[in-house]
């Protein structure tokens, strides 16, 4: 037996020990879906552009048990996340409310793509640390998504379950994010990243080689929380349909680094500034897609300076602890870092030499301390395997 398998069965018995303690009865399986880091291609999701995440060692597990009627009781192991019931005859959107609209949201959406779904109980538990830009939001909704297909026999493709994830997200949950988290945690392979095309959502995965290069990746969690439902994502969001409308493209995917001039003549200084983020970053994740196959991760340092550089002062969403971490990460030994996930907190992430992994860390923990910041969380992650039934 694998490291792995035993590490799952672990825990699918462990969960399934506290769904019984917790609903009395037995579940009918256990499912897991990872949090991802994204290595490069911030916002260019939702402008049907490029994006290079990756599914980490890090997942949500549920587990849930059908039932003969229609009622959904929903419980978690996450500190104030209260247990749930609601009828699906009767439930909208507009009732879901905190952690519930999660999971809530992909039964509603699997029925409305035309799959019945009977009533379930369902527990979750989680290593994903919440709230910090890795995507628990995605991993939570994968994990159902994927249970119920199974339990339905639903069959549902990894893509189409990745789209009923994204919807849930933007239609009960009410946060206008793309489809770049739920597609690394369906479409994840070890050691790869996934290369995504968000028009027309064709995908490959890209090896990484970290180990074989001697790195890591650090993931640095700022703990400085975002909020996408009301923050400044979706002014981002504004900001590029605008954009788009102005320079008469259907989305910011259609613009190449010739069109910037133009671009810079008709908008206004801050439209444009977003315009040229997208635009740029969208050539940074094919160069990193390309690099990775003809030199290895040794070679990509530099554009995931300059994605962090971008978002910094041309999409403007990162904040002063973000720009802490990866200045200081990149002092103390590693080869390129940057902000991760949709912006205004969460965590960046830096690739450091193996033998640098220590100090670099301990330099970001002091750097922070000596501004009287809250310590960070610095860990190193792995590119895993997506979505999975234990
Ligand atoms: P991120 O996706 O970056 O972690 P989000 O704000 O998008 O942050 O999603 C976090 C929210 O997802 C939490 O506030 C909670 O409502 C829900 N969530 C994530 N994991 C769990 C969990 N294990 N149990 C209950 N709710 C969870
Ligand atoms: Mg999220």
């Amino acid at each position: 037996m694998t490291n792995m398998t035993s590490t799952g069965t672990a825990l699918a018995d462990a969960l399934t020990g506290a769904f019984a303690g917790h609903f009395g009865r037995h579940p009918d399986g256990v499912w897991q879906a990872p949090g991802r880091v994204n290595l490069i291609g911030e916002h260019t999701d939702y402008n049907e552009g490029l994006v290079l995440p990756f599914a980490i060692n890090r997942s949500t597990t549920v587990a849930v048990a059908a039932r003969a009627d229609r009622t959904v009781r929903l419980a978690s192991g996450f500190p104030g996340a209260e247990p749930v019931e609601f009828d699906l005859d009767t439930f909208t959107p507009d009732q879901a409310a905190g952690w519930s609209a999660y999971p809530a949201g992909v039964a509603w959406e699997l029925e409305r793509a035309g799959i019945t779904v009977p009533g379930f109980d369902l527990f979750v538990s989680s290593d994903v640390p919440v709230g910090a830009g890795l995507s628990s939001s995605a991993a939570l909704e994968c994990a159902v998504a994927l249970g119920l297909s199974d339990l339905t026999g639903a069959g549902l493709g990894r893509a189409d379950l990745a789209d009923i994830g994204r919807r849930a997200e933007n239609n009960v949950v009410g946060a206008p994010t793309g489809i770049m988290d739920q597609s690394a945690s369906m479409l994840g392979t070890k050691d790869c990243a996934v290369y995504l095309d968000c028009r027309d959502l064709s995908s490959r995965p890209v090896p990484l080689g970290l180990a074989e290069a001697g790195l890591v990746c650090l993931v640095i969690d700022t703990k400085v929380s975002h909020a996408h439902a009301s923050g400044g994502y979706a002014a981002r969001r504004a900001s590029c349909v605008r954009g788009a409308r102005a320079l008469g493209v259907g989305a910011l995917r259609d613009l190449g680094a010739a069109d910037l001039p133009g671009a810079e003549r008709i908008l206004d200084w801050e439209t444009f500034r977003r315009v040229r983020h997208i635009v740029t970053e969208n050539g940074r994740v094919a160069r990193t897609a390309e690099l990775l196959g003809t030199h290895g991760p040794l070679a990509i340092g530099e554009l995931l300076d300059a994605s962090h550089r971008s978002m910094r002062d041309d999409f403007e969403i990162s904040c002063p602890e973000l720009n802490l971490a990866v200045d200081t990460a990149r002092a103390n030994g590693a080869i390129g870092a940057r902000m991760t996930g949709g912006g205004f907190g969460g965590s960046a992430i830096a690739l450091v030499p193996v033998d640098d992994a220590d100090r670099a860390r301990s330099a970001v923990l002091a750097g922070f301390d000596a501004r009287g910041l809250p310590a960070p969380d610095v860990f190193a992650v792995l590119p895993a395997e997506g979505a999975r039934r234990l």
